[in-house]
Parts: structure tokens; sequence; C-alpha cells
């Protein structure tokens, strides 16, 4: 490959270049960030890399960009199908000359794209590691000219790594087979162990490696919990925040169009220079309101996710969700726009129990594959788990972004005012079995009145389940943290689609694992009600009920609900 080998030496200025145009004109983004311009350099002079760099920092581009510029085709082994699917109809979308081959790829178009890859149509191949290992696939690999080989979610090939996968060991062949060609190894979750093992494993010794902390010191996160439903509360509370940093600049993100116009002019009212700012808006428009944004002084834009990508204001003071975002990484990558100058800077959360229904809801409404959908329904919760749980937010982030090493920061609400917590469990334990005894078929309210043993104008069979009425030493409003906590875990699941939802039980393993008392629920405040013995200690121990609710989750809950029937009918017949 003569014309690599040309490259080898270094990185001339003008490659930076090309790869910077190519980023904007094919991608729309105005600069490399963190260490891609370095990651690409490398692979542009012909060397190896491994690249640990945070989820959504932007991988992929790192060895699409070199593959397109460098003459040859680039290989990209992938673990998934679907990852792969996704690349590559969205290169394609992209006007990039790319393509896949796995399983679901017939003969036919394999061969064409084979055509292809001779012909040098082709800037980009996918394959997964086992269509590699089959080894017919090297011969024909051989026989081209490879501008890179570029190893996605490499820390698949190690076992401390959390998704090791056999066949990601046998591509340390790869060096031997085509030496000269870079290799480039890209992974969000590495920590020093595993990236040695990634190393060692597919022969990188000689390679670069970079990696990429989310560390963000100078950011100061907090969560606050919406008190109620209420709109009018949250806006108040929003508004409060924004104007006890007056004459600072910064972010409120809101969750609809809607809500953006709405506290944008509450925040004017109250004598803020608030801006709101959507996709609603036509370009010129909102061009003209980012440069106000980013020529006045305590400019606040209020938001929804339009904004944000490719905006570069080092001052930014704080950021505020009036409502949650989608995931833990949109979460990072929003608070993450606070405080790039290095200064102190705040990133603040609103959520409440509505959030999650809300988020859910817009969720079913897209059009995507199931899986997908079960994938963001997860991260959502994540999130959600994380906003309502009591570990350093830093730290929490950090750690689900596999820096597994990271300690607490400090400075967030958690470290700085460690929340009194209250051993739940066993409340938990008696939702959980009240909502299968009912059956999921009601909702939150009358789930509660269940427990309290209260519902009026009660059915006969269901004061005749044995959860009747265990939950009369909480108070009604500490139930409903307590239930809003096992929505936030995930223990509890809303149905989305409704306008009353209904409360069903969430992933059977992690229900299990409440019930057995192997999992603790510690709620962050005292729900009222409870009693001086409940607090913190065993999450072992179990009240009678509880082990009642133990016992009853093998029932299949459908048969009970015939046999109540059944029950019902004989009664009826008897009168
Ligand atoms: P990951 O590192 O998780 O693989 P991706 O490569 O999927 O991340 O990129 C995540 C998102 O970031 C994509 O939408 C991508 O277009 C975007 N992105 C990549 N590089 C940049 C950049 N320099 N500036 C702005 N957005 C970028
Ligand atoms: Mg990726
Ligand atoms: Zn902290």
């Amino acid at each position: 490959m003569p014309a690599s080998v040309a490259l080898a030496s270094s990185v001339s200025s003008d490659d930076l270049a090309a790869a910077r145009e190519t980023l904007a004109r094919v991608w729309g983004h105005d600069d490399f960030r963190g260490l891609q311009a370095d990651v690409v350099s490398e692979i542009m002079a012909g060397r190896d890399v491994l690249a640990v760099l945070p989820t959504g920092g932007g991988k992929s581009v790192c060895y699409q960009i070199p593959a397109m510029l460098r003459p040859g085709l680039g290989l990209v082994v992938s673990p998934l199908i679907a990852l792969m699917t996704d690349q590559v109809e969205a290169l394609k979308q992209q006007g990039v000359a790319a393509a896949r081959l796995d399983s679901g790829v017939s003969m036919d178009e394999r061969s064409d794209i084979w055509r292809q890859a001779r012909a040098g149509e082709l800037d980009l191949l996918y394959v997964s590691p086992e269509g590699l290992a089959a080894g017919a696939m090297l011969d024909r690999l051989a026989e081209l000219p490879l501008s890179l080989i570029a190893i996605d979610e490499a820390h698949c090939v190690s076992q401390w790594g959390h998704d090791f996968r056999p066949d990601y060991r046998n591509l340390g062949r790869l060096a031997e087979m085509f030496p000269g060609v870079p290799r480039i190894a890209v992974t969000a979750t590495a920590d020093a162990r595993t990236r040695d093992d990634i190393l060692r494993s597919l022969r990188l010794e000689g390679a670069r490696v970079f990696v990429d902390s989310f560390a963000r010191p100078n950011l100061q996160l907090s969560a606050v919990r919406k008190e109620n439903g209420s709109r009018a509360r949250t806006d108040a509370t929003v508004i409060e925040l924004v104007r006890a940093r007056r004459g600072k600049s910064g972010v409120v993100y809101c969750g609809s169009r809607d809500g953006c116009e709405r506290v944008a002019d509450a925040l004017k009212d109250a004598g803020t220079n608030a801006i709101a700012y959507h996709a609603g808006m036509d370009a010129r428009q909102r061009d003209r309101l980012l440069g106000r944004f980013l020529a006045e002084d305590g400019a606040v834009m209020v938001a929804t996710i339009a904004f944000g990508m490719g905006v570069d204001k080092a001052d930014v003071r704080f950021v505020i969700h009036a409502d949650p975002p989608g995931s833990l990484e949109a979460y990072w990558q929003e608070i993450g726009r606070a405080g790039r100058d290095g200064e102190p800077a705040e990133g603040i959360t609103l959520y409440g129990p509505s959030d999650i229904a809300w988020t859910l809801r817009r969720l079913e409404g897209r059009p995507m594959a199931e899986e997908v959908k079960a994938v963001q329904t997860r991260k959502a919760r994540q999130l959600f788990a994380m906003l309502d749980g009591a570990t350093c937010r830093p730290q929490a982030v950090r750690r689900y972004f596999g820096e597994v090493s990271a300690g607490p920061c400090g400075v967030c609400d958690v470290c700085a005012d460690p929340p009194a917590l209250y051993d739940a469990t066993v409340q938990a334990q008696k939702a959980l079995a009240a909502v299968q005894r009912l059956g999921g078929r009601f909702g939150r309210t009358r789930v509660i009145d269940h427990l309290l043993g209260k519902t009026k104008d009660v059915q006969p069979w269901e004061s005749d389940l044995s959860t009747w009425g265990i939950g009369k030493d909480t108070s009604p409003g500490g139930w409903r943290d307590i239930v809003d906590h096992l929505l936030f875990e995930g223990l509890l699941l809303e149905d989305a689609n409704d306008g009353k939802p209904l409360v069903g039980l969430g992933e059977a393993e992690a229900v299990r694992a409440v019930y057995r008392g192997e999992r603790a629920i510690e709620v962050r405040r005292v729900p009222a009600g409870f009693d001086a013995a409940t607090r913190s200690g065993n999450p072992r121990r179990r009240t009678r009920e509880g082990n009642a609710a133990v016992e009853a989750l093998d029932v299949d809950v459908r048969a009970r609900f015939e046999m109540l029937r059944a029950w019902r009918r004989d009664r009826a017949a008897e009168q």
C-alpha cells in the first residue's frame, strides 16, 4: 500500500483540515471535540490507536473519516448487527459508500458488495467478528487494499469487560495478515486492566492510547424532586432558581415547545433576560436568538433539546432541567454545556413521577423497532433511578459509563449533604405484593387504597386478598413516596398508553430480589407514619406480611382471578 506508507511519517495539517472539512460537510459538526482530532491524526498518519472516549463522544467518526480520506477500504468490526445496521444506514443516507456483511445479507447482495469493494467503490465495510472468523472473508479481504481496520466496542475482547465475545479474541490475527494497515480500537468502557488486555489481545502493543475521562470536576450537580404534578409549582421553582442566579448566563431545558415558551415568558416577567429557543422556529430566527445568547450578558436560553449541539459558549454558569432528559448520556451531555471554561458551574435537574410516564409515552409514540424502544426505556429508567438515588451524581454517571474507579465528587447535593435514608424494604415488599395480587389492573391511587384497606365500593374479592390493608402502618403520603420510588427504580411500571395509567410489576428478577430481602429499598425522606423501628438497619428483616408476600409470589395471578371469579359466581348462585 504505497499511498499509506507515504503518509506514515507524520500527519500534515492538510490531513486534519481535510478531516475537519469532511466532518462539517458530511456530518454538519463544526469541529472535532475532546480527543477526536488527536485520534484522527494518528490514524491519518498510519499509526495504531486505542481510544477510550465517553459514550456519545463521537468514536465512530474517528475511524469513518480516515476511512473516507485514506485510499482503500476501511474494515470495521462491530459486535452487534443492530449497531452495524444503524451505522451503515446512517452513512448511506449521508452519501457515504458503506456496506455491511452480516447474516442478514443475501448471497446476491454479498457478491454485489464484493464487486463494489474490488472496484474501489466502497469506503467502509462493516463485518461481525464471527463473520471474520469464518475465514473465507479474510481471503477475499487479503486481495484488497485496506485503508484501516477499526475494532468498535473493543472492550468485547476482554474477559474483564462486561460484554466478552470469544470471537474478538481472534482479531489479533489481523495484525499479521494486514501489516502496515493502521488499526484503531475504540471503546467507552475500559479500565486500566481492560485496556492492557485489549492491547495484548489485539496485538496493538505499539498503539498510542488515548483516554478521555468523563470527569467534570468544576460542575456542581443536584436533582430536585418536583413536589407534585402541578406545572405552576415547577415553573415557580425554575423561576426562583434562575432569579437566584441573576446576571449569570445559563440554559433551562424544557421537555416541550409549549413549556419552553411558557417558562421563557414567566422568566421575562420576572425580569430575566430569557430567550425561548426550539425547533418550531425557523433557522434564521434561531440563528438570531443564538447570536443574542452568545453576545448578551446574563442571557438565559430556555430551550428544548434542539439547542446545544455545536454551541460553544464557555461561560454558561448553569444548566437547569425543568424536565429531565431521556437518558444518563443525554443528561451528561446537557449538563456538560455548563462550565466549559473550567470555572465553577451548576447543573440542576427537576424530576417527578409524572415525568417518567411522560417520557415513556413519548417513547411509545416514536416509530422505532421494539428492541430500540426497550433499550431507550431502560435508559430512561436508569436516569430516574440516579436522580432519585442517593449516590454521588457524577460518580453514578461515570460508573455507568464504565469509569469504575470514579470516586465521590465531594460537591454534588448528595456529597455535600448526604440524605438520611430510611429502609423501606418491608413497605416495598408489601407494595409489590399488592400490585401483584391486584394483577396490575389498577392505578397508583387504588393500589395505595388497597394497602390502606380503604377502597370505596370495594369488590368482595379484593378485601379477601391477603394484601388488603397490610399497609396501615404507613400514611397515604408515605405510600405515595414509596410507590414513586419503586417507579423510579423500575420495580413498578406504569402503563404509558393510558390517560389513567395502570401500575404493574417491573422486571421479575429485580422484583424477586426485593421479595427475598436481597435488595434493600431505601427512600430519601421519612415516609410519614414510619415508626422509629422501621428506620434503617437491617434490610433482611421482614414482617409476617412480608413473608406472606414472598410466598404469594409464585401464585399465578390470573389463575387466582379465575378462582375468585368462580367463587363469586358460586356465591351469587347461592343467594
Ligand atoms: P460513540 O462514541 O458513543 O460511538 P457516536 O460515534 O455514535 O458516539 O457519536 C455520537 C453522536 O455525536 C453522533 O450523533 C455524532 O454525529 C456526534 N458527534 C460526533 N463527533 C462530533 C463532533 N465533533 N461535534 C458534534 N457532534 C459530534
Ligand atoms: Mg459507538
Ligand atoms: Zn458527589
